[in-house]
């Protein structure tokens, strides 16, 4: 079988199938061998990995992702793209194809089932309508997954490392990096696709932290005043808190709280680091006791 990773096979492989590509499931294939070839080394695929791709799609990434590790489950929402994995893969021992939803995959389960609880890789070109449920779904549940290579919107990756005080920080930002330790390994334009997205791409690596980097007494908390903080992105993180009847907290209180972190009273919550949301939740959770 050639490699799917070219415009030529691509077509002809869609075509002996006449498949018509759907918009609904976010359908980009990869046609770019230089691409693949970079997920593929910077995701460290080993021949003893157990290796989780969400969509293949025709199987391009899927016969890369065969040849480096040791085993390689591939879970595919498209029914009509079935009968062509079973027919790019066929030569591959290693290749287990399922048909189905991946938020609706217990993924605690599976990962038990194929691999007897032992971390395994993600590594996938993700369709990027549920780009945030997929990554956040996975980091928040604690599956045990060493890493995540992942093609995101560009402008996604670029939210999933920005630093307090940046354009693009955000909740998303801090929840990422509270998990798991992000790095963007490729810029990757739309004519490496077929049919070409109207957004720019690129490779994420997260490598999941061992331990939270801060030290949280109520992680769902800090998220709640995370998302406080940045709902209003143009207020100060005091009226953010204030207007977020969920705390109930007083306005002396929000001052105190703030203060604590060594910052002015009128600061926004887009300067303020994960530890310092750490602190600050600390803080707030003692007076929720008080
Ligand atoms: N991996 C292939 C490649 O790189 O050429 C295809 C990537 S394409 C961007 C995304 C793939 O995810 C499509 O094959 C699509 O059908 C599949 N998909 C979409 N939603 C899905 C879901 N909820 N669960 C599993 N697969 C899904």
């Amino acid at each position: 079988m050639a490699y799917l990773g070219n415009p030529g096979n691509t077509i002809e492989a869609l075509r002996k199938y006449n498949f018509n590509f759907q918009k609904r499931f976010g359908q980009n294939f990869l046609i770019d061998a230089n691409i693949l070839e970079k997920i593929i080394r910077s995701a460290e695929v080993r021949k003893d990995d157990f290796v989780l791709e969400i969509g293949p799609g025709i199987g391009t990434m899927t016969q890369y992702l065969c040849e480096s590790a040791g085993r390689v489950a591939a879970v595919e929402i498209d029914r009509n793209l079935i009968p062509i994995l079973e027919d790019t893969l066929k030569e591959y021992d290693n290749a287990e194809i399922i048909c189905g939803d991946i938020l609706k995959l217990d993924l605690d389960a599976f990962v038990r089932e194929k691999n007897e609880g032992k971390p395994i890789k993600i590594v996938a070109n993700l369709p990027y309508y549920i780009t945030t449920p997929i990554v956040m779904g996975i980091l928040e549940s604690g599956i045990p997954v060493e890493s995540m290579t992942i093609m995101v919107q560009k402008e996604v990756a670029g939210r999933m490392q920005a630093r307090p005080g940046s354009k693009e920080y955000g909740a998303l930002s801090l929840a990422v990096q509270y998990y798991a330790e992000p790095k963007v390994v490729a810029n990757v334009p739309p004519n490496c696709f077929m049919p070409r997205p109207n957004v720019g791409s690129a490779v994420i690596r997260l490598v999941r932290r061992q331990a939270p980097p801060v030290n949280v007494e109520d992680e769902r908390l800090m998220f709640s005043i995370i998302r406080a903080s940045f709902n209003q992105r143009r207020k100060t993180l005091a009226n953010g808190l204030k207007n977020n009847g969920g705390f109930s907290l007083s306005r002396e209180q929000i001052k105190e709280s703030i203060l604590a972190l060594g910052v002015p009273e009128n600061i926004r919550g887009e300067t303020l680091s994960l530890e310092q949301f750490a602190e600050l939740s600390n803080k707030i959770k003692c007076f929720s006791e008080e």
